[in-house]
């Protein structure tokens, strides 16, 4: 079943490794590291590593067409040119919540970015689900939410997957790809405690889930219709956080993990904690990332 090897992309731990992105046209691969605010982005073929300085938390970026990025930062939805280092702010829909940061996010098949919250202390219920709209508005989308992580919307863009990590589990809604619209919540994938908690996801072109699994030391591959396992990646760190795919074909699984809140002995079980991780030429390919 776990037929998957890992290796190391590059030897750089995150803090807080998350959000990866791959960008087709640079051939890039872009993730973040949400603690110290950080863009990190690697290119396979030169090995060149770059690192950006938001100069707040970051939770997630996503790709436009322009080349720039959108980017959920502590303080709210920002456009940025890594090539101009720029960072312009959009909107700030928890301006009066100050105690919450942005988390992970995502564009929807019509070019939306959504993104969550959560509170920096981990307070239960104090994040949200937003939608930045192409013009701009933001609207709140789930309220009441823990810790705001993976997103994924179906081949057919009929359907929203989403994780409130706590929760141990996936859910679903009704999604309208026109208005962005959801309802109809229900429970798709339920995980067991020694699962850890599912964290960021992403899709392939079967439209089967890639999750991973915070202190579940694993990526799992599930169908969302049945709720079945169908593949396992074990990885030698507990703190798997998100994964993609990318690579010429597609078929390359990029992992992000971190090494916050481990002890010095967790620590020196784990030396590669907050790694980037790739599993090359997984059989599958990725669904294409929207962008704006
Ligand atoms: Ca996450």
């Amino acid at each position: 079943m776990n037929q998957n090897k890992w290796e190391v992309v590059l030897d750089h731990a995150c803090q807080l490794g998350e959000g990866p992105v791959w960008d087709a046209d640079q051939q890039r691969i872009l993730w973040v590291d949400i603690l110290p605010g950080e863009i990190h982005s690697f290119y396979p073929a030169s090995s060149e590593h770059r690192i950006f300085k938001t100069g707040q938390m970051v939770g997630a970026i996503a790709l436009r067409p322009s080349g720039n990025f959108i980017a959920a930062l502590q303080h709210g939805f920002y456009e940025i040119s890594l090539e101009n280092e720029t960072l312009t702010p959009l909107a700030d829909p928890e301006v009066h919540l100050p105690e919450n940061r942005f988390n992970d996010g995502k564009c929807d098949p019509a070019g939306r970015f959504w993104a969550g919250t959560m509170s920096i202390s981990d307070e239960p219920g104090a994040g949200a689900l937003y939608m930045l709209d192409n013009d701009r508005s933001v609207s709140i989308k789930v309220e009441n939410v823990t810790c705001s992580n993976g997103l994924a919307w179906s081949l057919d863009h009929q359907i929203l997957y989403y994780i409130d990590s706590p929760t141990r589990q996936v859910v679903a809604y009704d999604y309208d790809v026109v208005t962005g619209t959801i309802a109809n919540k229900r429970v798709v994938i339920q995980f067991e405690e020694e699962d850890g908690f599912p964290d960021g996801m992403t899709i392939d072109e079967k439209g089967m889930l890639w999750i991973a699994l915070w202190d579940g030391w694993k990526v799992i591959r599930c169908n969302p219709n049945t709720g079945e396992r169908l593949q396992q990646i074990d990885l030698p760190v507990a703190r798997i956080t998100s994964c993609t795919f990318g690579g010429d074909a597609l078929d390359d699984l990029f992992i992000t993990s971190a090494k916050t809140g481990l002890c010095q002995q967790e620590l020196d079980e784990q030396p590669l904690a907050g790694c980037l991780f790739i599993v090359k030429n997984t059989g599958i390919k990725g669904a294409r990332t929207h962008g704006l």
